[in-house]
């Protein structure tokens, strides 16, 4: 399963990843990048794979197999 992440550090608020695909990314009341689904379903890696692409300030980072990183999991 995809793994996307999001640093809202790097975020600049764009909002061309919400554009791209609303139902996985949303903005907060500052314009930055929420994740509505951190694990999407595979078939939306062709989604995913734009809204890397397409994010001006590289915040987002996309784990195509499932590649867990302890940190990162709770
Ligand atoms: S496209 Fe990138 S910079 Fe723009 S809101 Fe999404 S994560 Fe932030």
């Amino acid at each position: 399963m995809p793994h996307i992440r999001a640093d809202r550090d790097v975020c600049i608020g764009a909002g061309q990843c919400v554009l791209t695909a609303p139902d996985l990314f949303d903005s907060d009341d500052e314009g930055l990048v929420t994740l509505l689904d951190a694990h999407p379903d595979p078939s939306r890696l062709g989604d995913l794979r734009e809204a890397v692409e397409l994010c001006p300030s590289g915040a987002l980072r996309l784990a195509e197999a499932d590649e867990r990183d302890e940190a990162d999991e709770p």
